[in-house]
């Protein structure tokens, strides 16, 4: 007996038939009343009483329909919804550290060199609390990291077009007489340390160079790094005071990343040839074409 009786979900699946049969707006075929007894109507009648009778079915059906769906479970399947979300979320907590270079006016020196100088490092963070683990944990905000570039040109008879200073004035200190070295010299030392001549622009590919790509590529994925470790950063939360406690480790592995990244920046090579000082050379060749173009023109 308990075989035959379908599932309860199945029941409002398949119709009414067993179950709610005797209730009028769920019957089929047949011409029935409450009590069963049939009755003998016209083919005209009987088919606006079907029609009636299909409409109201279809409204229940429809009305039933949540229902059986709830009952059958397959709102499971819509529920997978949620790890899309945490992805989302895991996204959202991965931070992208901030760089402000300072970049006080240009100076004018034949000894000192322009100077890029990593400063600062700053971070907010906050504890967090999972209760049902019991457990403080950390997440990291924000990162900035400050920084200075402080250009210094040589003074201004080094540079052939001398006023502004970005090499784009009159080739004032170029003549007839000198332009052939200047040229050669600027090509000369295109990727190493001034000659005699010098492009202004020089020292703005220059030191971007090293905080553009070096300092920024150096600390980025410590940061990242560090933002996994922190995943890992844990205290019991029965005492408050172990909010100390991850704040403290917290600020360790920040440290750390700093440190390494500092690391990572120090060993990169800085001398004649190596990529800042390539950096620096479009602007220099720019230079030197101007000077041999002028020269041309001039039929020097
Ligand atoms: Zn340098």
């Amino acid at each position: 007996m308990s075989e035959k009786a379908p599932a309860r979900g199945e029941h409002s699946r398949t119709g009414a038939r067993s179950v709610v049969g005797k209730r009028r707006s769920l019957a089929s075929d047949h011409e029935a009343t409450a009590t069963g007894a049939t009755f003998d109507l016209p083919n005209s009648v009987r088919s606006v009483i079907a029609l009636q009778r299909t409409v109201g079915n279809q409204a229940v059906q429809r009305m039933l329909q949540p229902i059986q769906r709830v009952a059958a479970g397959e709102h499971k399947v819509v529920d997978d919804e949620p790890p899309v979300q945490r992805q989302m979320v895991l996204r959202i907590q991965r931070i992208t550290p901030s760089f402000v270079a300072a970049r006080p006016a240009p100076k004018r020196s034949n000894t000192d060199s322009s100077t890029t100088t990593v400063k600062e490092q700053a971070f907010t963070g906050k504890v967090t609390e999972d209760k049902s683990a019991g457990q403080y944990g950390y997440e990291l905000e924000t990162f900035q990291s400050n920084g200075e570039i402080q250009l210094v040109y040589y003074t201004e008879g080094h540079y052939p077009a001398p006023v502004p200073d970005d090499d784009s004035g009159a080739l004032s200190n170029v003549s007839k007489t000198n332009w052939k070295a200047v040229a050669d010299d600027l090509h000369a030392n295109r990727t190493g340390i001034g000659g005699k001549w010098s492009a202004y622009l020089a020292e703005p590919l220059h030191e971007n160079y090293h905080w553009n790509v070096e300092w920024v590529g150096a600390l980025t994925p410590e940061i990242a790094k560090a933002e996994t470790a922190l995943k890992t950063v844990k205290a019991d939360n029965k005492s408050p005071l172990n909010q100390v406690i991850v704040q403290t480790n917290a600020a360790g592995i920040v440290g750390n990343a700093v440190k390494a990244a500092k690391k990572t920046y120090k060993a990169l090579g800085d001398s004649p040839g190596d990529p800042p000082y390539i950096a620096q050379a479009p602007a220099i060749d720019a230079l030197e074409k101007r000077v041999r173009d002028e020269a041309a023109a001039k039929s020097w």
